[in-house]
């Protein structure tokens, strides 16, 4: 079986999180990790952004790399803050163009709260964060799980 070893990089907002959501699922495959199903999967680093404008996206990822990691995601809360993080489409290009790795947007489904606030807000209303999202939108029932 194919085993793929994930960094993890979370909003500095949310810099006390213990990140049960993410590992919650990535255990389940549910969000972002349902691409890695068929796969063993380990989440060998994380970390936070630095806090803005995300200063450790240009260092951690090269320690990741050391420690085998080919795939990077950006926690769900880069997404679900308010506003979601300005920064992440130049990340998004960054890690790809400077250390080879692949980026993925979002850890774990979106909670059913904060969908609510943002679908209110048209928040995700350009191209960018619209195809952003779609990962860890999930279904109603998987949203309230992850509340
Ligand atoms: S908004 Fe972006 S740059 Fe700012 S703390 Fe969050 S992830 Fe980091």
């Amino acid at each position: 079986m194919k085993k793929i070893k994930v960094g993890i990089i979370i909003c500095d907002r949310y810099k006390t999180c213990a990140g049960g959501k993410c590992f919650r699922a990535a255990a389940n495959r549910e969000g972002a990790f349902s691409i890695y199903k068929d796969m063993e999967l380990e989440i060998a680093a994380f970390t936070t952004c630095g806090g803005c404008p995300g200063g450790n996206i240009e260092y951690a990822p090269e320690e990741m790399k050391k420690n085998g990691v080919t795939h990077v995601h950006f926690a769900t809360g880069f997404i679900v803050g308010y506003p979601p993080c300005p920064y992440m489409e130049q990340f998004k290009k960054f890690i790809p163009e400077k250390y080879g790795m692949e980026v993925i947007i979002g850890t774990h489904p979106i909670p059913q709260k904060y969908y609510v606030t943002h679908a209110r807000l048209n928040s995700w209303n350009n191209e960018f964060l619209s195809e952003s999202v779609k990962p860890t939108l999930a279904d109603e029932s998987t949203r309230l799980r992850y509340d």
